[in-house]
């Protein structure tokens, strides 16, 4: 068995296997294409301090406690893992990434049709995959008319590193979710002029985020998948939490917000009624798509672009499953498809009528 990515959700997978008895190496890989622990968090910028991050949640058996909240969260996290891959041996194998998944030509011994694993460290063949690949190697580039003519800087947040390389210019943050929020706030202050555009006024939510309101984030999420739809990331469906920085933001003007803009300039960005702003940067806080290029010869997807899933299964290939995929892809949410992927993977394995060969 493989698991493919040792973030948040990978990591859980790999303490389950290993608590139900699979061993390391001999029983299942952890592939990941990182050069450090971590999963994506090692790659969020420094100022994305822990503080910031609105409920990260421990990996299952052992708690991250005490961090420092002024630490930048990739720090605290990237620690944090490795710390647990050494505490449950879970050998993780990198950076070594896939970049296909595919049919083995031959039939299993009565369990199933194999899958091949075809990475830049080997090919490996397996019953099942855990997939848990998360979308940080997906930025997500909205197309306007235009793009290719501005003469100033385009990044996206994936490229984002802190507010200071922006002293002085006139930045333009697209994008309603909490990452845009965040580059404003710490932008503001450095910049010559900010402007927030959003293709929906954005939702500010008012009080703590309890878990009926969780719970019905994720089921707005798992509606969407079950019906092959391409997911939303739960994070994006909570709203924005009203805390005292984004309130201060709202007081002062940082987070006055604009409708899209209909087309970008040599210059900046421009509205049908004549409305334009100059601008030397655009900032895509437009988010992220799941990174699964490599599933492609599975032929997974549904006509609507999405996965469709039961529980972590995939509904066309019960030898799959995505874990940190659509409504678990939070911390809490991966921690648990994991247990659930793991649990599912074991009934495979030992009853061949569920296998992909009698199914
Ligand atoms: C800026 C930002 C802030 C967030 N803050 C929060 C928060 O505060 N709380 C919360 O619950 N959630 C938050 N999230 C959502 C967060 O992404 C998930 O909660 C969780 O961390 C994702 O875990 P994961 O294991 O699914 O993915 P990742 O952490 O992305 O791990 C995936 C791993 O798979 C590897 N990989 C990818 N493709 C391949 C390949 N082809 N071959 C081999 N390896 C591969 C990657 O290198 C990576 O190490 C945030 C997301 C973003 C973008």
């Amino acid at each position: 068995m493989v698991v493919i990515g040792a973030g948040q959700a990978g990591l859980s997978a790999a303490y389950h296997l290993r608590r139900s008895g699979f061993e390391p190496e001999r029983d299942f890989v952890v592939l990941d294409r990182s050069p450090a622990p971590g999963g994506a968090w090692q790659f969020r910028w420094p100022s994305l301090t822990y503080g910031k991050v609105h409920g990260m949640h421990s990996l299952p058996g052992m708690e991250l406690t005490g961090a420092d909240p002024a630490r930048p969260s990739s720090e605290v996290v990237g620690e944090y893992f490795a710390d647990y891959e050494r505490t449950f041996g879970l050998r993780v194998r990198r950076p070594v990434r896939v970049r296909a998944v595919r049919d083995a030509e031959e039939d299993g011994e009565g369990t199933g049709r194999r899958m091949l694993v075809e990475s830049d460290a080997g090919v490996w063949s397996m019953r099942a995959l855990i997939n848990a690949t998360g979308t940080w190697d997906r930025p997500f580039w909205p197309r306007y008319p235009g793009r290719e003519t501005f003469r100033g800087r385009q990044l996206h947040t994936a490229g984002y590193k802190g507010p200071e390389e922006f002293a002085g210019l006139r930045v333009v943050v697209v994008g309603g979710g909490a990452s845009g929020t965040q580059h404003l706030l710490e932008i503001a202050p450095y910049a010559a002029a900010t402007t927030w555009v959003t293709r929906r006024p954005p939702v500010f939510r008012e009080g703590p985020f309890d878990e009926d309101a969780g719970r019905a984030a994720v089921a707005l999420v798992e509606e969407r998948v079950r019906q092959g739809l391409p997911p939303r990331s739960v994070v994006s469906v909570t709203g924005l939490p009203l805390n005292e920085a984004i309130r201060q933001g709202l007081r002062d003007g940082t987070l006055d917000r604009l409708p899209m803009f209909d087309r970008i300039t040599p210059e900046g960005v421009a509205w049908r009624d004549g409305r334009r702003v100059d601008a030397d940067v655009i900032l895509w806080a437009t988010g992220f798509r799941a990174a699964l290029g490599h599933l492609a010869p599975l032929r997974l997807r549904e006509p609507g672009g999405g996965i469709r899933v039961e529980g972590t299964r995939a509904v066309a290939d019960p030898r799959v499953h995505l874990v940190g995929y659509g409504p678990s892809a939070s911390t809490i949410g991966a921690n648990r498809a994991g247990r659930a992927a793991v649990r599912d993977v074991r009934r495979l394995l030992r009853e061949p009528s569920l296998s992909w060969a009698a199914a």
